[in-house]
């Protein structure tokens, strides 16, 4: 007979969740140096606010970046963590393409109006940012649209709980894969 706990049943009583929902929840065990709470997972050390995301439904392989943003390096509460997908960036990192004439991401020549257009594909829906006659103005308007567009909608907290067993256990290699380099260098 295993004794081997599974991992919620060892992650939430390390967890102070008595300031209610919507408050920081406060890990109350183990941190590393950078003042991240951490749990090991599989037998490798893994950053709890990353396996809280990923208890609540979220995806790490999308999330590879997870951010606080109520900048409490100690809080697992999922409604707190921002994820930053490969997808996110990949769309940050895509250049202009050179048939938008404008030369700059974002920003397209609009032939009927004679004016720069701002439009930015997210999730393959097209967004618009109004238009502009100088290019100035539309490329900071097409920067203020894609921040507004690429933050805040990843974590899906009714995500199906169907697929949890599976999620958990491709989670868990997740972690443990991308734990020691996560330390540092994708929180806040
Ligand atoms: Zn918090």
């Amino acid at each position: 007979m295993s004794c081997n706990k599974s991992i919620e049943q060892r992650f939430w009583p390390k967890v102070d969740r008595s300031r209610g929902e919507h408050a920081c929840w406060l890990w109350k065990a183990a941190c590393t140096d950078q003042g991240y709470g951490s749990i090991k997972v599989n037998g490798k050390t893994a950053l709890a606010h990353r396996v809280s995301y990923a208890l609540f439904g979220g995806d790490l392989t999308r999330a590879r970046v997870l951010d606080h943003t109520c900048f409490n390096r100690s809080c697992v509460n999922p409604r707190h963590l921002r994820a930053v997908t490969t997808k996110q960036n990949a769309e940050h990192l895509r250049g202009s393409r050179p048939s938008n004439r404008s030369g700059i991401r974002g920003v397209v020549w609009q032939k009927r109006t004679g004016k720069w257009q701002v439009r930015v594909t997210h999730n393959r829906r097209a967004y618009y940012g109004g238009t502009f006659s100088d290019l100035a103005s539309a490329d900071d308007a097409a920067t203020a649209l894609r921040a507004a567009l690429f933050s805040h909608d990843d974590y899906q907290p009714t995500a199906a709980r169907a697929d949890y067993e599976m999620q958990t256990e491709l989670d868990g290699k997740e972690i443990a894969r991308s734990a020691e380099s996560d330390l540092v260098s994708t929180c806040d």
